[in-house]
C-alpha cells in the first residue's frame, strides 16, 4: 500500500521538464502537488493517470502530494465517495500520509477573503437569476453587459453577502460575483460566481453553512493554503487559469501555486465522464460503480485488473497536452504482461462438451502433475485428478472440421494437456442433433503428454474430469459501449453494447480453484485471465474474466471486423 511498492521514474515528460528546468535556475526547491478529486463519484482510470502524474512527481521530487477533497457543492457530494477514493488511491499504491485535506476545512478562510474582495471592491453581491446572468454574459463572439447590481456599494454588498450567510435568503436569490471584466475575450473573467446560497447540508460541515464557494474560487485558494507549488490539471482548466490568476493576485494567500495542464487520458469504447457514469449506475444499466465493466477504480478491482498494470498503463500512456484516444489493446498489453507473469495456470472448461475414454479404467481415476506457472519455476507443481469421464471445451471439437481446424474431430487423436493423447471414434447426439458426449480412447504410452514412437498431435487440449471438477459461473466482459468514441452525438444510453456481460453457468473447473481468492489472478489455460468475484460463496464460485490471452482488438481491426461481440 505504502509508496515504496510504487515503480515511478515515468521517463520524460513536459510536466517533468518544466520542474528540472525550474531547479535548474534555482527558482524551486520543492515540489508539493495534490490529487484533488471532487467526491462525486468514484474514480475512473483517467483519474489514475492525474493519481500517478501528482503522486509520482512528488516522489521522485522528493516533495509530497495531498489529497484533497475539492467537496464545495454539498448536492452531488457524498461521505460513500469520499471513503471509496481514499480506498482506491491507497489500492493504485499511492500514500497522501497526513496530508488529508478538504477544500471545507478552508471555507471560514474562503469566507473572510471573499470579503476581502468586497472590501476592495472586487466583488458584488448581484441579484439577477441564473438565466438573465447567463443572457448578459455575452458569447464569444459578442462582448458580456455590465449587471444592473454591479455598482452596489462596499457597504451594502457587504451587509448582503452577510444576509446570505445568514440565511435570509432562498437558493439562487443572489449570489457573489468578483468584479473583474464583462467584456473579457476568457468568459471566465466576465465577473464569475465565486459564492452561491445552497440551503443543503454538507457531509462534513453539516448545516454550518449555506452558502458555499464555487470550485472556481475554493481551487487555486485550496492550493495556496497548502502551498501547493505545482497545480497539474486537465486542459479543460487551462481557460480558468487568467481568472485564478486573477484570485491569487488579489487576495492575501500565503504562497502562489502556477498551473500546469496535461491532456486527459481517453480511451476508446470508454466513458470517463462521472456525469455519464453516474447515470450509468442509477440507471441500472450497469450493477453498480464496481460492475468489472466500469471503467473505474473499484470495477477494473474488481475484475482482476492489477494496480500495477494500471500504473503501467499511465505510465506508457504517456503525459501531453495534445488530444488524444488511447487504444484499449495498449490498457489490455500492461494487464496481460503483468499477469503472465504472476497467474498461476488453472485448467477450466467454459463450455463442456463430455468425453469417455472408453478403454479407460473406471474408479478413481488417476493424479497427474501439472506446472503451475511456466514463467515462474517458483511457482512449482500441483497434482490435477484425470478419470474416464472428463470435459472438454465444445469448440474444441468439430464434427466436420474444415481446414486448418487442428482440434478434436473424428478419428482424429490430440493431446490433453498433462495427460494423454486421445483419438475420438464416435460422437453421440441427442434428439435434436446436438453432440453432447465423444467416445475416445487413449493411448497408455502417452502418460504425460509424449509418445514414446516420437508420433505428433498438433492440438493440445485443457479438460477436466468429470468426477472432481467442480461448477463454476464465469462471467465474460466485453466493452461497455458499441462505439469506439462513445456519445460523440446523441444519446449514450443508445450505445450500450447489449453484448456487454456474457454469463456461462455451466462451466466446470479444476478442483484446485476452490482456494481461489478474489483479486489474486490466475490464468484458465488457453482462455485468459480471471479471477474470483467478491460476490461467490463457498456453493457458488463465479469467476470474471480479466482480459483474453490474446489481442483480439488488433485482430479485430486487421479484419476490418466492426462487430464487438465474443471478444
Ligand atoms: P467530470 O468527469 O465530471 O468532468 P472529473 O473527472 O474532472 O469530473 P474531478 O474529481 O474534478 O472529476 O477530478 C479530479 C482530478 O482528476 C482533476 O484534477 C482532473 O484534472 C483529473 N482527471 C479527471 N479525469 C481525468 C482524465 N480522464 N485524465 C486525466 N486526469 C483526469
Ligand atoms: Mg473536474
Amino acid at each position: 500500500m505504502a509508496s515504496e511498492a510504487v515503480e515511478v521514474g515515468a521517463g520524460r515528460d513536459f510536466i517533468r521538464d518544466i520542474i528540472d528546468a525550474e531547479i535548474a535556475a534555482g527558482r524551486n526547491t520543492e515540489v508539493v502537488t495534490r490529487f484533488p478529486p471532487e467526491p462525486n463519484g468514484y474514480l475512473h482510470i483517467g483519474h489514475a493517470k492525474a493519481i500517478w502524474l501528482n503522486f509520482g512527481v512528488a516522489q521522485e521530487y522528493g516533495g509530497r502530494c495531498h489529497l484533497r477533497f475539492d467537496d464545495t457543492n454539498p448536492t452531488k457530494e457524498e461521505q460513500e465517495y469520499i471513503d471509496a477514493i481514499k480506498r482506491d488511491v491507497h489500492w493504485l499504491g499511492f500514500d497522501w500520509g497526513r496530508r488529508l485535506h478538504y477544500a471545507s476545512d478552508y471555507f471560514d478562510q474562503l469566507y473572510d477573503w471573499a470579503e476581502h474582495l468586497i472590501r476592495a471592491g472586487k466583488a458584488y453581491v448581484d441579484d439577477l437569476s441564473a438565466e438573465e446572468m447567463r443572457v448578459m454574459r455575452g458569447s464569444l463572439t459578442e462582448p458580456g453587459r455590465n449587471s444592473p447590481y454591479r455598482d452596489r456599494t462596499v457597504a451594502e454588498n457587504l451587509d448582503l453577502f452577510r444576509r446570505m450567510r445568514g440565511g435570509e435568503f432562498p437558493d439562487g436569490a443572489r449570489v457573489l460575483r468578483a468584479k473583474i471584466d464583462m467584456a473579457a475575450g476568457n468568459m471566465n473573467l466576465r465577473d464569475p460566481v465565486l459564492y452561491r446560497i445552497l440551503h443543503a447540508a454538507h457531509p462534513r460541515t453539516g448545516a454550518t453553512w449555506c452558502i458555499y464557494p464555487t470550485y472556481d474560487f475554493a481551487h487555486g485558494q485550496s492550493d495556496a493554503i497548502e502551498g501547493v507549488t505545482h497545480s497539474l490539471c486537465s486542459l479543460e482548466f487551462e481557460d480558468h487559469r487568467p481568472l485564478y490568476d486573477w484570485l491569487i493576485d488579489n487576495l492575501p494567500v500565503p504562497s502562489r501555486p502556477r498551473q500546469y495542464e496535461f491532456a486527459r487520458l481517453n480511451l476508446g469504447y470508454t466513458v470517463l465522464s462521472k456525469r455519464v457514469l453516474t447515470q450509468l449506475v442509477r440507471g441500472g444499466h450497469v450493477t453498480g460503480w464496481d460492475d468489472p465493466r466500469m471503467p473505474t477504480l473499484a470495477g477494473l478491482r474488481r475484475r482482476g485488473v492489477p494496480a500495477a498494470a494500471i500504473r503501467d498503463f499511465v505510465r506508457r500512456a504517456g503525459i501531453a497536452r495534445a488530444h488524444s484516444v488511447v487504444d484499449i489493446a495498449m490498457f489490455e498489453h500492461s494487464i496481460r504482461e503483468l499477469l503472465n507473469k504472476v497467474a498461476p495456470r488453472r485448467m477450466a472448461v467454459l463450455r463442456p462438451l463430455k468425453l469417455r475414454i472408453d478403454n479407460y479404467p473406471g474408479g478413481p481415476g488417476e493424479e497427474l502433475v501439472a506446472v503451475n506457472n511456466p514463467e515462474d519455476p517458483a511457482a512449482g507443481m500441483r497434482r490435477i485428478r484425470f478419470g474416464r469421464e472428463l470435459y472438454i471445451e465444445r469448440d474444441d471439437f468439430l464434427e466436420f472440421p474444415p481446414k486448418g481446424f487442428y482440434r478434436l474431430a473424428p478419428g482424429r487423436e490430440v493431446r490433453l494437456r498433462y495427460a494423454y493423447f486421445v483419438t475420438c471414434h464416435e460422437v453421440v447426439k441427442n434428439a435434436a442433433g446436438e453432440v453432447v458426449e465423444l467416445i475416445c480412447t487413449y493411448d497408455p504410452e502417452t502418460r504425460g503428454g509424449n509418445a514414446p514412437d516420437g508420433r505428433k498431435v498438433r492440438a493440445t487440449l485443457h479438460w477436466v474430469a468429470a468426477a472432481y471438477a467442480i461448477s463454476a459461473e464465469i462471467r465474460l466482459y466485453n466493452p461497455l459501449f458499441t462505439r469506439a468514441e462513445p456519445a460523440s452525438g446523441g444519446d449514450i444510453i443508445t450505445e450500450l453494447n447489449p453484448m456487454s456481460l456474457e454469463t456461462l453457468i455451466e462451466s466446470r473447473v479444476e478442483a484446485a480453484l476452490n482456494t481461489a481468492i478474489p483479486g489474486e489472478p490466475v490464468q484458465f489455460e488457453r482462455q485468459g485471465y480471471f479471477c474470483l468475484d467478491p460476490l461467490s460463496g463457498p456453493d457458488r464460485l463465479i469467476f470474471n474474466r480479466t482480459v483474453g490471452l490474446r489481442d483480439s482488438w488488433t485482430r479485430m481491426r486487421a479484419t476490418g471486423d466492426q462487430s464487438i461481440r465474443n471478444i
